[in-house]
């Protein structure tokens, strides 16, 4: 299975893309966590994203790539994976069709939450980046950047076993306790891929 689980900042994709990856077997691919590992080890890459991570922008585009090819050309992934926190814009999102090639992206799991919400489990967290300030710039870097992800990937239809066609997109509410939303996350798979034939995306 190749998935991505696209999402507010405070949504709970780390949590959830543990559970998932246990589940079904996937590599777990973090781009938070790749950066922040490259920051702590003071490679010429992470300290060179660590003042767009620290403010709460994105990272270039071709630090975040050079990460997620990296990983992606790793022989565990092709038993399948799951992207968390990448593709966070539109172009990121081109680059990892063009890279994927055959092995398109199968499914698309929007975790759905309330500005409110997203803001209070986040100053609960703590990170080194969590602060007020810092969170509502990501809340519109998500707005302005990532958001417009959700269309690019409901625009975006793969084949059912009848013939018929329907979206990669799958949305889900990312409020409620983990088992909860694990549990709606596994609904979205589920119906997705008994209706999906294997043909892969086409737009
Ligand atoms: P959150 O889920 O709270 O937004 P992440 O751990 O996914 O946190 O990301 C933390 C920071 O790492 C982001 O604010 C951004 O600076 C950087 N980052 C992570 N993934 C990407 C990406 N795909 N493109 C650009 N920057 C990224």
């Amino acid at each position: 299975m190749r998935l991505i689980l696209l999402g507010p900042p405070g949504a709970g994709k780390g949590t959830q893309a543990e559970r998932v990856c246990a589940a079904h077997g996937l590599v777990h691919l973090s781009t938070g966590d790749l950066l922040r590992a490259a920051v702590k080890a003071g490679s010429d890459l992470g300290n060179e994203a660590k003042a767009f991570m620290d403010a709460g922008n994105l990272v270039p585009d071709t630090l975040v790539l050079a990460l997620v090819r990296e990983r992606l050309d790793q022989p565990d992934a092709e038993g399948g994976f799951l992207l968390d926190g990448f593709p966070r814009n539109v172009s990121q999102a081109e680059a990892l069709a063009e890279d994927l090639g055959a092995r398109a992206v199968e499914s698309v799991v929007h975790m759905k939450l309330e500005d409110e919400e997203i803001v209070r489990r986040l100053l609960g967290r703590g990170r080194k980046d969590d602060t007020e300030s810092v969170i509502r710039n990501r809340l519109q870097v998500y707005r302005d950047e990532t958001a417009p992800l959700i269309a690019y990937y409901q625009a975006q239809t793969v084949e059912g076993q009848s013939g018929e066609r329907h979206s990669l997109l799958r949305t889900i509410d990312a409020q409620g306790s983990m088992d909860e939303v694990f549990d709606r996350i596994q609904d979205a798979l589920s119906s997705q891929n008994s209706n999906q034939s294997g043909t892969g995306a086409s737009v």
